[in-house]
Formats: structure tokens, sequence, C-alpha cells
């Protein structure tokens, strides 16, 4: 971790990390909990910056080509996007017409974060 100064969290990572078993939702977040406490202590040890990203930055919602958010029926779930037809783990902008990973779509949002 000492390769990096910055380290942004999200609280949209929860939702990655749970499984489908509803009763696990509960289990993960106090383990998402933790995990924060940890390495904000850690960070603090190495003189690293947290950056936590606020839960309703748009992150899956944004396109990071075009800054576009998705709205209404356009917006992404966990399941895809029935409207379009979308697959859960697609991002596609029907801005601008870009098609990406869901995950990296995201994770170039939380990146722009930092500007
Ligand atoms: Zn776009």
């Amino acid at each position: 971790m000492t390769d990096f100064d910055k380290i942004i969290i999200a609280d949209l990572d929860v939702k990655r990390m749970q499984m489908s078993h509803a009763a696990s939702k509960g289990l993960h977040r106090s383990m998402f909990g933790q995990f924060r406490q940890i390495l904000t202590y850690k960070a603090d040890w190495y003189g690293k910056e947290i950056i936590l990203a606020d839960k309703h930055y748009p992150s899956t919602q944004r396109c990071s080509a075009c800054g576009h958010i998705k709205t209404g029926d356009d917006k992404i779930t966990l399941a895809g996007n029935a409207k379009h037809g979308t697959r859960h783990h697609e991002y596609i902008c029907y801005e601008c017409g870009f098609v990406g990973d869901r995950d990296e779509n995201a994770v170039a949002n939380l990146l722009t974060l930092l500007n």
C-alpha cells in the first residue's frame, strides 16, 4: 500500500461483495466497516490520504467518457438494465455510445474525484 498516495473506497463496494443470499448482507456490511477502519488506521500510519466517495456519488451510473449520468429507466441495477437489455457487467452509454466494463467504468469515475 506504500505505492499509493491516495486510496478511494466507496460504499458501492459493499454491493459487489454481497452474496446473493439476503442473510449475508448484514455480515458483509459489517465486514466492510471493519475493513474501512483498518484501512483508515493503516493509511494514517503511513501518512496516506483516504478519500471516501459519497455513497450518493453516481460512480455506477456515470459515463466515464462523457460524464452523462443515467436516470430513471436507463439506470443500471445489479441485474443490468431491463429496458435496454444490458447485462450486469456492462456499461453502455446511451448518450455517446461508450461501451465498457461496468466496474472499470465505476473505477474511472472514482478516479476523477482525485482531480
Ligand atoms: Zn457517454
